[in-house]
Formats: C-alpha cells, structure tokens, sequence
C-alpha cells in the first residue's frame, strides 16, 4: 500500500460478538482529501472511526494512517491525528482555554508553545472573545468549534470527525465547514468525517457510502449521482406492486418497488412523466421527477430508502 494516502484500509472486519459492524472494508483516502464516510444508523461509521483513532484494535485487515500501521505503530499515527469524537469531548466547568490547554498537555505541548498555539487556535476559530467563558455558557456550534481547535493543537495532519455537525443548527453546520475548508487549504490539513446527513456529505470532495458494514459505494459526489441511470422519478400509489408490474409490462423498462413507492431511472425522465400520467393517471397519487441525489444512488446500491433502512438486520 501507498504510503502518500493519508489512510488506507484493506479488508478491514469488526465485530461486537455475534454482530458484523464492518465487514471487508477497503478504502485509500488521498492526503489533503475531504472525505466522508455517508451511512444511515447503524452502518458501522462510528466503528470504523474508533478503528481509526485508534480506540479499537483492528481485528482483521489492515490499516495504515500516514503509512503508519495501526497494528504495531498506533503511537505514531495518533500523533498525526486530531480527533473529535461525538459525545462532547470537552469539559462544561472548564473555560474554553482551560480546556484547550489541558489538551494540549495532554499532547506533550507546555510553556509558551502552548500559550501561542492556544492564542492561534482561539483567534482562528474567532473564540478569542470567549477564552475565559465556561464552555457551559457556549452554544452547541461554539462548543463544536472549541472541539475543532482543541483537535487542530498540536498540528495534526489529518482531522477525524465523528458526526462533527449532529446537534448543530444550520449555521453551526456551515460554520464548521468553512472551518474544514480553511484547515485544508492553509495547512493542508486531510479531513475524514463520519455524517448520516446526505446535504452534508455532498459538501466532501469524495464519499464512502456504507451500508450495514459494507462500503457500497465510493466516488465524488457527482460522480455518484451521475451513475444513477437517469432521472429519478418515484410514483406513490395504493397499489404500488400492481402498477409497478402493469408498468413494466407496458414500456418494457426496470422499474422497482422501494419501501412503497414505485421508482424508475431514465434518462429523458420529463419524456415519460406524461406518458405514464396518460396509461395510468387513475392509479398515480402523485409524480415526482428529479435528478439523480445521494439518495438516489443509496437506493440504486441496496434497494432500500436512507430513512427507512432496517439497522438492526444484520
Ligand atoms: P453508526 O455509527 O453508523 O450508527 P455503529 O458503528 O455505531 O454505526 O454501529 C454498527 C453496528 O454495530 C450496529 O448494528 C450497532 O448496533 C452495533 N454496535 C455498535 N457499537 C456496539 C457495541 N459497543 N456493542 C455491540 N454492538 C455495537
Ligand atoms: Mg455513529
């Protein structure tokens, strides 16, 4: 494997007991790439992310961060890594700088270095103003971004997020992502996050999209939505398998009962709206026809909705 990826996974499996919550998983995320990995509940993102900061020992496969292995060289990849793990890990009764700093020692930094590198951080995240506020006091996006700073002390080079905007309102959400842009850009910093939100993912450079432990696509955003066969037109009914077999009789085409909706992908879509309005107007509630979106390819890869997956199916 290449050591100019910032990771690289091969044939990775994790279990808890009986249950598989990541299975033959490979992946390479190039330095510098903002990468995330896309999945409903339960579809072992937060596994594989403990695997990567080193929570968890890989059971099987390998993998390498920085071309360290994390079999017999975790320290060293640790020490490349800034991690910020879903429950809140800052502490509420400390000021923003009182965390920051204990962070920091527990990085190996002290003296004037940490004082500096805390002074950076704060201006950067424009949380200067709010040094010697308790955390308590700060809303969920500040709080998040007292995270970021925090994970960014010691000059990591690559950023791991668990679900970084899960609580966050809009703003927030935005707010950490121009923050995630600017940490790559100006210190080329590798970004890897976990999300269940598809809006989110679409802001990545490329996306891992997993399902029940397997990774069942991987590409850049466009690139996914463009290998959806067309537009996708979803039809809701009282019937949906008795239109979907009247429809796929009359024009010959792939067409699919998903979760309770009737979905055919074409291109040309708006050429078939009318078409299908006019053979079976009576049995069509509504018709909707849109371009290809991250959902789309979700279900165009496991025949199952994003929402309504089944999680605890495996
Ligand atoms: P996600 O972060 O995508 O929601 P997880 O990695 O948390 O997924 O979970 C993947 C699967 O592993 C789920 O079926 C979940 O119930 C199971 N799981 C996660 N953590 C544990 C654990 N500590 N013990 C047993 N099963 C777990
Ligand atoms: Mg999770």
């Amino acid at each position: 494997m290449s050591t100019a990826n910032a990771v690289s996974i091969d044939n990775l499996s994790h279990r808890y007991g009986d249950r598989v919550a990541v299975r033959n998983l490979s992946l390479s995320i190039a330095v510098g790439e903002i990468f995330a990995l896309l999945g409903p509940n339960g579809s072992g993102k937060t596994t594989l992310f403990r695997v990567l900061s080193t929570l968890l020992p890989a059971q099987e496969g390998e993998v390498l961060v920085f071309g360290h292995d994390l079999g017999t060289a975790p320290g060293k990849a640790q020490a490349q890594m800034g991690v910020v793990f879903q429950a809140p890990g800052i502490d509420r009764k400390l000021t923003v700088r009182e965390n920051l700093r204990h962070h920091g020692r527990l990085y190996g930094l002290g003296g004037t270095a940490l004082r500096t590198r805390c002074d950076e951080m704060l201006s950067r995240l424009g949380l200067a103003e709010r040094a010697r506020d308790y955390v308590e006091t700060l809303s969920g996006g500040l709080r998040r971004r007292v995270e970021l700073a925090q994970a960014m002390l010691h000059r990591p080079q690559m950023l791991l997020m668990d679900e970084p905007s899960t609580g966050l309102d809009p703003g927030a959400r935005s707010d950490v992502w121009q923050y995630l842009q600017q940490v790559r850009q100006e210190d080329g910093v590798t970004v890897v996050l976990t999300t269940h939100l598809l809006d989110e993912a679409e802001r990545a450079d490329r996306i891992g999209i997993m399902h029940h432990g397997e990774l069942v696509a991987l590409d850049a955003p466009a690139a996914l939505q463009g290998s959806v066969g067309g537009d996708a037109i979803t039809i809701k009914t009282t019937a949906p398998e008795q239109l979907c077999s009247a429809i796929s009789q009359q024009f010959d085409c792939d067409v699919s009962v998903v979760d309770g909706t009737v979905r055919l992908e074409q291109p040309q879509g708006h050429e078939w709206v009318p078409r299908l309005v006019e053979s079976f107007g009576q049995q069509i509630d509504t018709i909707t026809i849109g371009k290809p979106t991250l959902e789309d390819v979700f279900i165009d890869r496991t025949g199952h909705r994003f929402w309504k997956d089944d999680v605890d199916s495996n």
